[in-house]
């Protein structure tokens, strides 16, 4: 039974309704009362059974509320299912999984101006290391804000299957605001591990626009600048979502802070300030410092893992050439006066 819908939460409250009557009917009727001289506390006797009442319905109402749609496996394969040819997807009782190489199908890193010198790399999304969406999501009475919590790993998952992080980077600034992301609303981790900080509002093109462009790891989905049903968005709560005429809660992407998820209003679990389960990063090479000035004006893919990223500082053109060599990783970094350094790191991935 689909505790969450609004039918049956009726038909709940009545059928309690109906045995408190017969009950106190019953008790009424054995003279119970009478026999144990209670008349005078007639009225506290109507009234103290009334108050149990209401707490039993508010109870029913706070059970409802924690519950949540029933498994949401076929929605889920869906929504994931316009991107089959690049992730693979799977489920068991209590999890969506979705593998992917973390690389998505549009152009990445144009457009950053701050950058920490990470570029991205292919990660092994897969087997036990899939990202997992719970089948089952619960309302929780306490969601957690995302200003403050989860700054380290994903919060949500976009149906291309690359990870979205807290809109807020490790120091607690908004990323976007700050230069950060890509014209995709992404850029990459210290792992060269590429995810979006913002909702991946260019999906909407590919998926449609009624559709989720992603779900949150509370197992809740994220949708873009439409309803399901097609019609704008309606006003949103401080969680950056609201429930559909079903009862059903979802989030939206907006073009301003939190651009995801304002507050995880499904239940989550956690390690430390990560949400699990979520895939381990196995770095490729050591993280890189920020560099002053650079902004980056081309990336290209010039093979099967073969990359250039362009970057200017003062507007003198420099390049980060790198790919895969058997199981190496080979980057050139090229200066504006063509002096290239090279770097070899085993592949983890
Ligand atoms: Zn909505």
């Amino acid at each position: 039974m689909n505790r969450y819908n609004a039918d049956n939460y009726l038909t709940e409250n009545v059928s309690f309704s109906v045995l408190f009557i017969l009950l106190f009917f019953i008790i009424f009727k054995l003279g119970i009362l009478k026999s144990l001289n209670l008349k005078r506390s007639f009225t506290g006797l109507v009234f103290a059974p009334s108050i149990v009442f209401l707490s039993c319905s508010s109870y029913v109402n706070t059970k409802n509320d924690s519950n949540s749609p029933k498994n949401t496996s076929d929605t889920l394969t869906a929504a994931f299912d316009s991107f089959k040819d690049r992730i693979k997807t799977r489920k068991d009782n209590d999890y969506f999984y979705i593998e992917s190489n973390g690389i998505p199908d549009h152009q990445m890193m144009v457009g950053i101006t701050s950058w920490q010198q990470q570029v991205p790399l292919p990660q092994n999304y897969s087997g036990t290391n899939a990202w997992s969406i719970p089948l089952n999501p619960v309302l929780s009475d306490n969601p957690v804000s995302t200003k403050d919590h989860f700054y380290r790993g994903a919060i949500a998952v976009a149906v291309n299957g690359i990870p979205i992080f807290n809109a807020l980077n490790n120091r607690g600034d908004d990323a976007l605001l700050a230069g950060e992301l890509d014209k995709w609303g992404g850029h990459c981790g210290k792992a060269d591990d590429y995810h979006y900080r913002i909702a991946p509002m260019n999906l909407e093109k590919i998926v449609g626009k009624n559709k989720p462009i992603a779900y949150s790891l509370d197992g809740f989905a994220i949708y873009g600048s439409t309803e399901p049903d097609g019609s704008s968005v309606k006003p949103l709560d401080e969680n950056n979502g609201h429930f559909n005429k079903n009862k059903i809660y979802h989030y939206h992407g907006t073009s301003t802070y939190p651009y995801t998820i304002g507050r995880m209003r499904g239940v989550i679990k956690t390690d430390g300030e990560q949400i699990i389960p979520q895939p381990r990063l196995t770095p490729t090479r050591p993280s890189l410092e920020p560099l002053r000035g650079a902004v980056i004006t081309d990336f290209k893919v010039k093979g099967e893992q073969s990359y250039s990223l362009e970057y200017t500082i003062d507007g003198n053109k420099n390049y980060v050439n790198y790919g895969l060599n058997g199981s190496e990783y080979k980057f050139d970094f090229v200066d504006y006066l063509g002096k290239s350094t090279t770097s070899i790191f085993k592949s983890n991935n």
